[in-house]
C-alpha cells in the first residue's frame, strides 16, 4: 500500500481544498511555526479512522473543522482524503481497483461519516483496512513528539502491540476484541 495524495478541505487551517502530493522518494513538510504541518499529520491521523479529538488537538470533533478567520466565515463541513496505491497487493482482489480513495467528513454538530471509493462504509471497515495494512492512527510508523520515549519506556502490554503492528496480526487482534465482545453479550 503506497500513499499517493492527501486532499484537505475545511480541514483546521486548510479551509480550502488543498492537495498534499506524496511522490516517490522522502516528501518533507517547511514551513513557519503555526502554518499547519502538525494539521496535515492530524489530517492523515483522522483519515486512517482516529476517533479521539483530543489525539488530534481538539477538545471534540467539530473543533477540526474549519473555524473562521476576521475575514472568513467558519465551515460546517470539514473532508479529508486519502489516496492510496494497491497495486499488486491483495486488496487489489478484494476492491477490484488499482487504487483506493478512503475519505472521512466531519459534519458541524453532527458526526461523521466514512468513504471508500465514494462509497459510505463504517468506520471500522476502514480501521480494518489499515490495521490489516500494519498501520493505523495510533500506529508506531506515525512518530510524534515524545513517541520514542513512550515506546522505550512503555508498559509491556503496551510493548506488545508495538511488536504485534510489526508482526502484521493487529488486524486480527480488533476481531478478536470485537469477537470476544459478541460473545460476552450473547
Ligand atoms: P509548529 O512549527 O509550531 O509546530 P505547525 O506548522 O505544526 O507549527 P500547526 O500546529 O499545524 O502548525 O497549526 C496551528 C494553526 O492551525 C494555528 O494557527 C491554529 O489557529 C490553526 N488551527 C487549528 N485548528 C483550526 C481550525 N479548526 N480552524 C482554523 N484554524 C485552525
Ligand atoms: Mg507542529
Amino acid at each position: 500500500m503506497e500513499f499517493k495524495k492527501i486532499q484537505l478541505n475545511g480541514f483546521k487551517s486548510f479551509a480550502d481544498k488543498t492537495n498534499f502530493l506524496i511522490e516517490e522518494g522522502l516528501t518533507g513538510i517547511v514551513g513557519p511555526n503555526g502554518c499547519g504541518k502538525s494539521n496535515i499529520v492530524e489530517a492523515i491521523r483522522f483519515g486512517l479512522g482516529e476517533v479521539s479529538a483530543k489525539q488530534l488537538r481538539g477538545k471534540e470533533i467539530d473543533d477540526l473543522i474549519f473555524n473562521g478567520t476576521d475575514n472568513r466565515p467558519s465551515w460546517n463541513l470539514a473532508e479529508v482524503g486519502l489516496f492510496v496505491n494497491i497495486e499488486d497487493t491483495d486488496l487489489e482482489n478484494k476492491f477490484e481497483s488499482k487504487s483506493l480513495e478512503i475519505a472521512r467528513k466531519i459534519w458541524r454538530g453532527e458526526g461523521t461519516n466514512s468513504y471508500i471509493n465514494g462509497k459510505e462504509v463504517r468506520l471500522k471497515d476502514i480501521q480494518l483496512l489499515f490495521a490489516d495494512a500494519s498501520t493505523s492512527a495510533r500506529s508506531t510508523s506515525i512518530v510524534s513528539q515524545g513517541r520514542i520515549g513512550a515506546i522505550t519506556q512503555a508498559k509491556p502490554e503496551d510493548r506488545k502491540m508495538v511488536l504485534e503492528e510489526a508482526a502484521g496480526i493487529l488486524g486480527l487482534q480488533s476481531r478478536r476484541h470485537d469477537s470476544e465482545l459478541r460473545l460476552k453479550a450473547a
